[in-house]
Formats: C-alpha cells, structure tokens, sequence
C-alpha cells in the first residue's frame, strides 16, 4: 500500500510540527567540530525567505561601544594596508581604516591629521592669510597643502577682520607672482552670521553659487568657513563614518603597550584620533592592562580596541580592564605564521564564536580580524557573532595602499607583508619597532618570524572594491532572509537561521569544479 499523500496546500504548516528542522543550531554547529576548531570553510548557513530587495539589507553596526557605522569593514594598522589614503577612503565608504605605527609619532599624527581634515561641515581652524602674502606665495600654499582657497584678514588669523578670500581662479593667470594678494582677492563676500547652524550656512553657500562661505562674527572677524567640496563629498559618500557634529571622517589608528606609546598616543589624540587599537598579537599582557586603564583615566571619550583574544578567558580580562571593543584572531592572518611557530592561536571560526558569545553579553562588539578571504566569510564571521571584520590581505594591492605596484611574470603587483615578518621588524624607527612590539620582541637579539612578506596582485581602487564587497554582503544577508545585522543576529541566537557542517567533499562542490579552464572575475 502507497505511503498516504498529505495535502500540499498545508506543506508549510505541516512543517511546524515535523519532528525534525534542517540544518544545526549554532550551537550544534560549534559542537558538531568535537573537539576539532572551525574555520570559515568548515560550514554554511541555510537559505531563508526572501521577500525584500537585497537594496534594502541594512549593514549599520558597532564598531566600539559608542560608534556606529554603515558597514562592518575595518582595514588593518598593517604597513603594507593602512596611511592616510586608505583610512580616509574607508570612512567615506561607510567603514574605518586603522592606521599602522611601524612609523615615527610625527608621522603617524599627520596621517590622523589628514583623515580628519578630509571633509569639514564648519571648518574652525582655517588656514588664513594676511593681505601682503604674495600670489606666487599662494601657489606654493596650494602645492604643499593641497586646497587653493585661503580667507584674507588683517592679521592673518582666524578672529582677524575679514578682508577678502583668495582663490585659485584669482591667481591663476596672474603672471606677476609679486603681487600682494591684496590686488587679486575677491572683497565682494557673501558670509554666514557667527551662531548659524551647518544646515544654514549650508544653504546660503548653495544659493551663492560660490565655493566657500566664510562665517564671521557681529564685527566682521572670521570665525570658521565651509566649502562647497564638503557638500559634493557627502552627497558622493551618503554612508561615510563620521563625527556628528564636525562632519569630519573618523578615524582610528594602532599603538603599541610600551612606554613611548603613551607620548605616541597623546600626538594622535592631538591631531583628532577617535578610537586607538591596542595592537599586540596576545592582548592578555600585563602591559595592555596597564595602558588599557591609563587611557581610560586620561582619554575616557576616546574608544579604546584592546587584543588579540581567541578566548573567553582573555575577553574577560580586557573586558573588565575597559575595552570598549575586541580584537579577534591568533594566527588566523594570511601572511601569518604563528600557529605553526608559536603553537598558539586558535581556528578563526571557533575563536570568533567563542568570544563573541561571551563579550556580546557585556556589550562589547566584536572585530573579526584575519582570515577574511572573501564576501562569504565576511558574512560567516558577522554569523558567528563579530560586529565587524578587520580585513588586511583582501584589501592589500588596491591602490590606496601604501607601496609602489611593479611588474613579475606578466603581472601587476604590490608588496602585502606580515607585521611580524623579519621585513617589518627589521624596519627602524626612531621609537621602538612597532612590529617588534606586537610580538613582544624588543629586546630579542634572534627576531623570530611570526609572518610573511609577499606579492598581491593589483585590484584596482576601493571605491570599487568596498562598494562590491558591500553589495555582495546585501546579496548574502538576502539569501539568509534577514534585512539587517541585528536581524541576523537575533535569528542565529534564536536558532531560527540554520548552519550546516561542511565535508572535505562538500567543501570542493562548493568551488568550481569539472572545467577545462575558467576566468574568475569578481565585479565589473
Ligand atoms: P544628511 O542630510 O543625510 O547628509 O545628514 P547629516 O546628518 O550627515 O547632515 C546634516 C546636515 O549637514 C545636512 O544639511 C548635510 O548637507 C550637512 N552635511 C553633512 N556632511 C557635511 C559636510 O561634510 N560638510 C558640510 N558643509 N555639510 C555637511
Ligand atoms: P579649495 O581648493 O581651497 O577651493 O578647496 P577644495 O574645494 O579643493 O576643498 C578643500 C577641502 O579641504 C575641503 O574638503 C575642506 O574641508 C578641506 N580643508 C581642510 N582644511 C582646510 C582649510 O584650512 N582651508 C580650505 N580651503 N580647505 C580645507
Ligand atoms: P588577513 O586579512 O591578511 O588574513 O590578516 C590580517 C591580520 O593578520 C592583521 O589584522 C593582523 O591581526 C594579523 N597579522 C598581521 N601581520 C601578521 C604577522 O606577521 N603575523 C601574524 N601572526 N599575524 C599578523
């Protein structure tokens, strides 16, 4: 006798009460690895319902307690990954770039410097001229500071009586460089009154067609200025990350945990740092509990990423010191030979869960850093329980990393390196290296190697990259049927998204497979 047909109109509430879902909680899927530690590779997640465009999939997280941004990438304080191009480029596109500290304080603080002078809403602190300084003078202002528009006062101060602005379309076919700027300034000024708001002077810089609107006081002295630039900046970068009120770019920037990382973060803080990570391969040390409290008690505005944790027992110590974030990975980096060295570290997957599962519970967003190789772990780290990921390699060969492209079997290439590599710990600064002290090896007369250096090949720009590696994320949070992170979130904690242990076998069906040959391209 034939198995009785159920009636196929009631399949999805005859599901409610089948005995069994598909797929593992997380929980079982974390278990499922026995006694074995999981990699992004080793499971999938099941699909869900879509019933949105995968536009609307909201990518709005926490990267510390206290800032939010618009997507969850994070670029790594690695001297072959993040100056000022790269961290101001990650704030426009909705993330955060962390500048590295294998340079001098000075060095470091000019790369902060430049990020937050990126974009301005009121822009306070105005390099301003006196009406003597000569048109040859300006060109040269122009070439070292990179704007052209400079406001003329009497004494050549903000708070001066405002005289004039110069601008590039006045000294451009000047041919006397002699001349005073007095001669070629243009006096016939539209201003904003002291007290008005962002949205105002806004305006009024709109409906006078010009480029800059300076802002003066009851009596005529330059209080502050905004520029046309700025409004074009955040009409081209609608989800950049930045501070509310100054509409300037966050920025975030690494320091060791020895002594000269307590002046080298003062210099940072100066030039407008908002959040630091403290960068050791083990953040369980004495010395990042130590500078840990210190700048709680002397910065307790800025936020503060402590690590590299793989376990509770870690999270907990930093968690309790005053992290406002931590930094997840040991040894799980691309260019990254600790686990085979060392013996320690932990297998990304596991290392993620496990903390997050813990801080998560305290308030402390998580980065997921190392290991990211492309949109799909992204999308498993964030699963797992991350609020972000740091992302060094993947990001390594565009063009707004630091370094020189060359040329090698055919190839256009650029250098990505380990900061525990002997090539970045050989580099000397006037400060302690900063690789020599992610490892801990300051004082060794042997440098042990905890990485690589090598080659990537060139990927263009990341104003395309990020943009797709956020597409596809939309694209992948759409096929779990979830609108947003917090959606995911709650979903994976509720057991209401399903994971799936993934075979050796499995794991090869996943990739392409049967072809003669094949081109991977990634995005138009
Ligand atoms: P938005 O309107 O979605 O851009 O929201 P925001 O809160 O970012 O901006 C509030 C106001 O500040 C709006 O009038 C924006 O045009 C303006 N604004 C945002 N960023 C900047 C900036 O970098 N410079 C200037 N001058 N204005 C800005
Ligand atoms: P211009 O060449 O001076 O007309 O300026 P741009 O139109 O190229 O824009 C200048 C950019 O630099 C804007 O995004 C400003 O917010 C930024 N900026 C930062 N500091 C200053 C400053 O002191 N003066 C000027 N003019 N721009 C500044
Ligand atoms: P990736 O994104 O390339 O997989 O990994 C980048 C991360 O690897 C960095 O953010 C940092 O945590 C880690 N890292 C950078 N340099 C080294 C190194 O030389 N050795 C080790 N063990 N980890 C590194």
């Amino acid at each position: 006798m034939s198995a009785q047909i159920l009636d196929a109109t009631k399949a999805t509430s005859y599901l409610k009460e089948y005995p069994k879902k598909d797929g593992l909680t997380i929980k079982q899927l974390i278990d499922s690895a026995n006694f074995g530690g999981l990699t992004y590779n080793d499971f999938l997640i099941l699909p869900g319902l879509i019933n949105f465009p995968s536009s609307a999939v909201s990518l709005e997280t926490k990267l510390t307690k206290k800032i939010s941004i618009k997507s969850p990438f994070v670029s790594s304080p690695m001297d072959t990954v993040t100056e000022e191009s790269m961290a101001i480029h990650m704030a426009l596109l909705g993330g955060i770039g962390i500048i590295h500290h294998n340079c001098t304080p000075e060095e470091q603080a000019e790369m902060v410097r430049k990020v937050k002078k990126y974009e301005n809403g009121f822009i306070n602190d105005p390099v301003v001229i006196k009406p003597d300084v000569t048109v040859g003078e300006v060109r040269a202002m122009k070439e070292r500071l990179g704007f052209t528009s400079f406001p003329v006062t009497e004494n050549g101060k903000v708070g001066g009586k405002l005289l004039g602005i110069v601008t590039s379309r006045d000294v451009q076919f000047h041919e006397d460089s002699s001349s005073p700027v007095s001669e070629v300034m243009t006096k016939d000024l539209t201003v904003g009154k002291q007290g008005i708001e962002l949205v105002e002077g806004n305006e009024l810089l709109r409906a006078s067609k010009k480029g800059k609107l300076p802002i003066v006081d009851s009596d005529g002295n330059l209080v502050s200025l905004i520029s046309r630039t700025d409004l074009q900046k955040n009409q081209n970068y609608p989800d950049a990350s930045k501070s509310f009120h100054s509409k300037q770019l966050l920025c975030g920037a690494a320091i060791g945990t020895i002594e000269a990382d307590r002046e080298r973060l003062d210099k940072l803080v100066e030039a407008g740092l908002d959040v630091v990570v403290l960068d050791s391969s083990n953040g369980t040390s004495v010395f990042q509990i130590d500078m840990l409290k210190w700048i709680k008690n002397k910065y307790p505005d800025l936020q503060v990423i402590a690590g590299n944790v793989v376990t509770r027992e870690q999270a907990a110590i930093l968690i309790e010191a005053g992290a406002d974030a931590l930094r997840i990975g040991m040894g799980s980096g691309s260019i990254c030979i600790t686990q085979e060295v060392m013996a320690c570290g932990r297998p990304q997957g596991t290392a993620v869960y496990n903390v997050t599962e813990f801080a998560n519970k305290f308030g402390v967003p998580c980065i997921a850093d190392g290991g990211i190789g492309n949109i799909g772990h992204i999308t498993k780290a964030l699963a797992l329980g991350a609020s972000t990921v740091m992302m060094g390699g993947l990001l390594a060969g565009t063009a707004e990393t630091p370094g020189d492209y060359y040329y090698r079997d055919g190839k256009r290439l650029k250098t990505y390196r380990g900061m525990g590599s002997i090539d970045a710990m050989q580099q000397t600064n006037t400060n302690a290296n900063a690789s020599t002290s992610r490892y801990f090896s300051e004082s060794d007369k042997v440098l042990v190697a905890q990485g690589v250096s090598g080659a990537v090949v060139d990927k263009g720009s990341v104003t395309k990259f990020v943009p797709y590696l956020f597409n596809g994320l939309q694209h992948s949070l759409q096929d779990i049927g979830v609108q947003s992170l917090g959606e995911m979130r709650t979903k994976v904690d509720n057991y209401e998204i399903a994971f799936e242990f993934r075979t050796a076998s499995a794991q090869f069906e996943g990739g392409v497979h049967g072809l003669h040959s094949y081109e991977k391209r990634l995005h138009n």
